[in-house]
Formats: structure tokens, sequence, C-alpha cells
């Protein structure tokens, strides 16, 4: 597969802190502007970095190896001042927080999440921190909170699993989301939605068309205590859709898809909830008076304490002509199956 875009050449030279890496990205995409003073100012501005450059050059700059580990990114906090701390606090939503006081910055994770997911917080913070940072150079209109949290999940997503590592590796691999967050030491959700963000800039080698993909993450929400003593129901978590279909397909009209094959129907809830691995080798999607013939793969997640029930479970859907998950179910050692009837 070939990636429409790429990522820019390597200027790194041997950085160490993460106010250098504020320093460079300034000298490399701010301006000397002569506002009439005599004096040039450097003028810098955000909007001229997105996140995935900056990420990008973030992960040139300390020169990352993955899967990204806990200690390396504590290390380049440590190396440059700025104090990780694990803090015990229970129950709070907040899974992370940064904070500078008296000269001194602080990262807060949570103990209790795990390691892939303290990875995560602590990029999303150190992105906060970069963002303030570079605030000092830029002629910056203060950008909402909202805005800023969404780029900072995004930008820990890449640097976690950054597009082009995920090409390199689905490339030899296939697009197994269960593979690529073992490889990646990342969650199921980063995996799926990075997945798609490479597809969806990526065509077909060989007919320049482009990788459509529905792919939908379910999870067991396990944190959320039932009085009942029974285990949370699946409830569904992310779906992504790349380009390449012949719909538009929003996350609230998910309930109206169904698939057929042998007068047997089955919805997408149903899929998911069935509680076996599976493998639908041409069956027919249908959505809004139209119908497409699909593969589906539906992996499981179990974990050891709760070995009964799948905690997480990836639907998968391509069109029937790509033959990815066709391999992709070979890997697995999934048959192929019949769809079941709904109960
Ligand atoms: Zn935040």
């Amino acid at each position: 597969m070939n990636q429409t875009e790429t990522a820019p050449p390597s200027t790194a030279t041997t950085p160490q802190t993460v106010r250098e890496f504020c320093l460079e990205l300034v000298s490399l995409y701010g301006q000397l502007i002569d506002q009439g003073s005599g004096s040039p100012q450097l003028v810098f501005d955000r909007s001229t970095v997105s996140v995935s450059l900056l990420a990008d050059r973030f992960i040139t700059f300390f020169d990352l190896s993955y899967p990204l580990t806990h200690a390396r990114l504590e290390e380049i906090c440590e190396g440059s001042g700025i104090t990780v701390v694990a803090s015990k606090i229970q129950g709070h939503k907040a899974r992370g927080g940064n904070c500078s006081y008296q000269g001194k910055t602080y990262v807060y994770y949570k103990e209790g999440d795990p390691p892939a997911a303290q990875v995560h917080s602590i990029l999303h913070e150190l992105f906060e921190i970069i963002e303030r940072w570079l605030h000092g150079f830029a002629e910056l209109r203060p950008r909402s909170h909202s805005i800023v949290e969404r780029e900072a999940n995004d930008f820990a997503a890449r640097v976690q699993a950054p597009p082009a590592r995920i090409l390199e590796w689905i490339n030899v691999n296939g697009f197994d989301v269960v593979g690529l967050r073992r490889k990646f030491d990342c969650s199921y959700a980063t995996a799926l939605i990075q997945l798609a963000e490479v597809l969806s800039t990526s065509v077909f080698t060989n007919t320049h068309d482009p990788v459509p993909m529905i792919g939908l993450l379910y999870e067991r929400p396990t944190w959320r205590r039932n009085p009942t003593g029974r285990l949370p129901r699946l409830a569904l978590r992310y779906f992504v859709k790349t380009p390449g279909f012949p719909f538009s397909l929003r996350k609230v009209e998910l309930g109206r898809v169904s698939f057929h094959q042998n007068g047997r129907t089955c919805s997408l809830k149903r899929l998911a909830q069935c509680g076996s691995q599976l493998f639908l080798d041409q069956v027919d999607f249908r959505f809004d008076g139209g119908t497409y013939p699909v593969h589906v793969v539906v992996s499981h997640v179990r974990w050891r304490s709760i070995p009964q029930k799948p905690v997480k479970v990836v639907i998968q859907i391509m069109p029937a002509h790509c033959p990815s998950l066709r391999t992709l179910a070979a890997n697995y050692g999934l048959q192929s199956s019949e769809l079941f009837e709904e109960d």
C-alpha cells in the first residue's frame, strides 16, 4: 500500500529537552518580521504546525523507539525539568493533569490506569505543556479548551502509534487491530482509530483505489460497578469509517445496518454480542435501501480474570472485492462462518 502523504524530512541535531523541542519548532516554522520598530521580531503562527507534524517532529526529536514505554517518557520529562507524579485519586473522570508551581512543571497520571493508558495520559499532558510554552513565542488568540483537549488526544495517539510505522506494520501483517495494539502497546481504541487514520490516507498499490473499512469497537465497561454482580453489557465505544464506500454512515445510523445471507438476517449489535469470533465471507450489508457484498471479521479480546465472556469485540467490515479481511481471518485461524439468525 502507498500512503498519499509523506512525513517531512528529519532535521534533528542532538536535542534533549521539551523546551528545546519548542525552540526548534519556532525556529523552523516561525518568521522574523519587522513590524516597523526597526528590530525584527520572531513571530510564530501555531496554525502552520498541524498536530500530525508536531507529533512527527516530537518522534524524530526524541528519537523514540517502539513500543513507547512509560519509562522513556518519564526520562524525557525528567530531563526537561518536568516532574511526573503518579496520582492515587480514584473516581475522577480526568485521567491526568499538569500544572506549573513556583517555576516547576508537573505531570500527573492515574496510578491505577493500565500502562498503555498512562503513556497516553503523559503524552496528552505533554502536548498541553508544549502548547502553553509555544504560546510564549506566538501571537496567538487563546484556543478553546475543547480544541486543545481534542488535539492533545490526537497528538498522544499519533506519538503512541505513529501512522508511518503503522503503515509499515500493516503492509506486512495486514489490518489486524489486535496485533497492532500488541505491537504498539496502546489501547484498542488507539489501534483502531490510528489504523483508520492510516487507511484514510492510503490507496491500494495495484489499483490506486482508497481502502474502505468500517471498524467498531465494543467494550464491556468493567470499571462500572454492577450491583447485581453481573458483568456489564458490551457497549459500542468507537466507530470508524474510511473513504471508498458508496454511502455515508454515521454512528447514530448504525442501528439501521443489517447483514443478510441465505435468507438469514442479523444486526450489528447481535454480531457483537454473539459470543463467537467469526469470519463472514461474502454477506450482504444492507443500509438505506442499498445492498453491498462485504467480508466481516469479528474478533474478541478476553481477560484471564473474566474468561467466560469477551471484554472487547472488534468488528471490521470491508467490501467483498478487497481480500484483506480474508487474509486477516486466515491469520486468526477463523473458518468462514454462516450468518446466524437473530434470537
Ligand atoms: Zn487535557
